[in-house]
């Protein structure tokens, strides 16, 4: 795009943005464009306290579907837009209502904990949600004689399971196309030819548990190892005292990163993490919600009411 259209998309998004006194929310993954016009950019926890908290009627939710539907089913009464209704999730497709549904019927006495990255259908039919912010206080929450049916992340669970020493965790075996991309090699590489580095990873991705695995047995170094949501990231390298981190996670991140520590330095663990729904979320795009009112995202009422159930009794536990 070339910069004078830029500058007017911009001023044009501000305009509107006013006039129709909007709450721009942004994922952390988002194009550094979106990150910068947003009056919040945050990890799925932060947005969803957010949108519970704010005053503002009409939330223009740039980040993907589900999160959309989190924010609408907590404020009911205010109108919640995502710039592009394509924008979903390769994770939260990977169960619905009916596969929970069917699920359930084989552990009748279990309690389930969704993942945020769900629809609100299977948020519906669960009953705690959780972030990989608060995945581990969640199932803590929990009696430890009570077993927990775990979706849809496999690798978020297997770390939870493996930081509460849960043995009655039943975890589904569902993945994010771009987390699952991370692997035991890419981290031995980056962190041999960045050796000063401190070694920050997601809880969604592949070689989460075998990072751990490593880390205790002193294959990577486990002091400089930490394992974080990305508003745990954003915390973490704000007060340590290092300058140089390798990230595992999307890499939308390091915009912000780099933002609020200008003299430290990021790098990716791989080039390619990156989540084309995310990116999804243009200027134009953006400019055409604030004007035209699109897409609105309004859950129905009868499963809203079950879904904020299971978020409000994470959001209480967060608290
Ligand atoms: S990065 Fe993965 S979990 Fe996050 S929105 Fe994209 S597909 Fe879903």
């Amino acid at each position: 795009m070339r910069s004078k259209n830029k500058e007017e998309l911009i001023s044009q998004i501000l305009f509107w943005k006013k006039k129709r006194q909007a709450l721009i929310l942004a994922h952390n993954y988002q194009i550094p464009e979106i990150q910068d016009l947003a009056d919040f950019v945050g990890d799925s926890l932060e947005l969803s306290q957010k949108a519970a908290q704010t005053e503002s009627k009409l939330i223009i939710f740039c980040g993907v579907h589900f999160m959309a539907e989190t924010a609408s089913i907590l404020s009911p009464d205010k109108k919640v837009l995502i710039p592009d209704l394509e924008a979903g999730c390769s994770l939260a497709s990977m169960i619905d209502a009916e596969m929970l549904r069917q699920w359930k019927k084989n552990y009748p006495k279990a309690v389930v904990v969704s993942y945020v990255n769900t629809s609100a259908e299977v948020k519906a039919e669960s009953d705690y949600c959780c972030t990989s912010t608060n995945a581990v206080q969640v199932v803590n929450s929990i009696p430890v004689n009570r077993q927990i049916l775990f979706v849809p992340d496999m690798f978020l669970g297997d770390y939870v399971a493996k930081v509460t020493g849960r043995k009655n965790m039943i975890i589904y075996p569902g993945e994010c196309h771009v987390h699952a991309k991370v692997k035991p090699a890419d981290i031995n590489k980056k962190m041999s030819q960045y050796p000063k580095a401190e070694f920050l990873i997601h809880p969604e991705c592949g070689c989460v548990s075998s990072c751990m695995h490593f880390a205790a047995n002193g294959d990577i170094p486990n002091v400089k190892t930490h394992i974080l949501s990305t508003g745990g990231m954003m915390k973490y390298t704000k007060k340590s005292k290092s300058n140089e981190f390798v990230i595992a996670t999307e890499t939308g991140i390091l915009h912000r990163l780099k933002k609020e520590n200008p003299k430290k330095s990021f790098i990716p663990v791989r080039d390619d993490l990156v989540c084309r729904f995310m990116k999804m979320i243009t200027l134009p795009k953006l400019l055409n919600s604030l004007k035209n009112l699109e897409y609105e995202v309004k859950v129905p009422k009868k499963i809203a009411d079950r879904a904020r159930i299971p978020i409000e009794r994470m959001l209480e536990i967060s608290n």
